[in-house]
């Protein structure tokens, strides 16, 4: 190996031991379960994206495996090229009509959806204004974009305003407000209202990624959109396929004319291919079964206010959540590491979730429920988390 090349990762690796948080992923050698094998042990798993348990899901699986018999393993070439199948058509039409948009645009993931509409749309002389704690692909797409940024304190409306009204007594042409529907560390939401009202104001785009809150938030889980009641005034729907429907892929729902102008001009959907046809078969049955069967969506629900008010009763501080995401705020990553570590010696897997992806002080292990863990999963975990909590001097 190139002897700068060696010594730059043997200090990367060095720091990252110093701090405690040197970690490969733990390998799971079952489904995405309630339960499932990790590193070999059994364990409650309370860090998976599949909210209602769809990743197994018997309508989902066999569209898959019916796909992938009259339609081979993959889609032969990028999509612009010749590799639009019927399939492709088929779940965006079902995802305007989930979505309750004109039309639909499906991406390989949320992270290069959100890299290529933000990226694509916003231009020089534009301006984006995004939440500090907005996701790393919206980050990225802002990277990737040549208009001017500006960032506005974690759901602080008074503070965008104040961005608006600068941005629009000088000369900027358009401006893109960009938010988590749900924020993934830490399970609060964006005021959807107070962002459209805003955006009518001073005359700039809404836009929403709902990674988190599709499949979670709204009826049957059409998303924060929905939640808040904004589809007439909402323009940009972002969403991924890799959490709650199970499988895996990114999309944007919006009008007719911004469909069409990404499929000409969105590099990641130019230039890289789309799913297989059985990742594509599964999305949609994913979003059929959000339309057919909202008791699962109800499950998930009653699931996450026991666990929270669960942990919360066991005095752990569980932060601003109001979604099935729940933290257990703890301080330092070291710590944070420790507390993930024995909660899994003990029978549950919790994810430390440490700087960057959260501020040092900040460090945590994250929880996520499913529509699909029992009471009794629930109740045994929490059973753990407050010996493994008392253990360590957390409660
Ligand atoms: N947006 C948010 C808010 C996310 O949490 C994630 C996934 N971590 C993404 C986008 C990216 O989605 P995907 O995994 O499909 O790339």
């Amino acid at each position: 190996m190139n002897r700068r090349l060696e010594q730059f990762l043997a200090a990367e690796i060095a720091a990252l031991k110093e701090k405690g948080i040197f970690r490969l992923p733990r390998v799971l050698s079952t489904p995405a379960l309630p339960r499932v094998k990790l590193d070999g042990r059994d364990v409650i798993q309370l860090s998976s994206n599949n909210y209602l348990g769809l990743t197994t899901h018997p309508r989902v699986v066999a569209a898959a495996r019916k796909a992938l018999d009259e339609f081979g393993a993959g889609p032969g070439a990028v999509r612009t090229i010749a590799g639009t199948m019927t399939l492709h058509r088929s779940l965006e039409a079902a995802l305007a009509r989930f979505k309750k948009t004109e039309e639909a645009l499906v991406f390989q993931s949320g992270y290069t959806a959100n890299v290529g509409v933000v990226s694509t749309l916003m231009q020089e002389g534009d301006l984006i204004l995004s939440d500090e704690l907005n996701h790393a692909s919206i980050i990225d797409g802002c990277r990737l974009s040549k208009a001017g940024r500006g960032v506005y304190r974690h759901l602080d409306y008074d503070h965008l305003r104040e961005l608006l009204k600068t941005a629009r007594a000088g000369k900027t042409n358009r401006i893109l407000v960009v938010a988590d529907g749900v924020f993934s560390m830490d399970g609060d939401i964006s005021d959807l209202g107070a962002i459209a009202t805003l955006c009518e104001e001073f005359d700039a785009i809404p836009m929403v990624d709902d990674a988190h809150a599709t499949g979670v938030m709204g009826t049957n889980g059409r998303g924060t959109v929905d939640h808040f009641g904004v589809k007439d005034r909402w323009d940009i729907q972002i969403g991924t396929m890799s959490k709650a429907f199970g499988v895996m892929g990114g999309y944007v729902c919006a009008a007719k004319a911004l469909i069409e102008f990404y499929v000409h001009k969105a590099r990641p959907f130019l230039f890289s291919s789309s799913h297989p046809p059985a990742v594509i078969a599964a999305c949609q049955a994913a979003v059929e079964v959000m339309e057919t069967e909202p008791q699962l969506h109800e499950r998930l629900w009653e699931n996450t206010r026991h666990f929270k008010a669960g942990l919360k009763r066991l005095g752990f501080n569980t932060g601003t959540s109001v979604t099935p995401i729940t933290p257990v705020i703890i301080g330092s990553g070291a710590k944070a590491a420790k507390f993930s570590d024995a909660l899994f010696d003990a029978g549950v897997f919790a994810q430390g979730i440490f700087f960057p992806m959260v501020a040092e002080e900040k460090s945590r292990v994250r929880t996520i429920v499913m529509a699909t863990h029992t009471r009794a999963d629930l109740d045994e975990a929490l059973g753990i988390f407050e010996k493994a909590g008392k253990s360590l001097g957390i409660i």
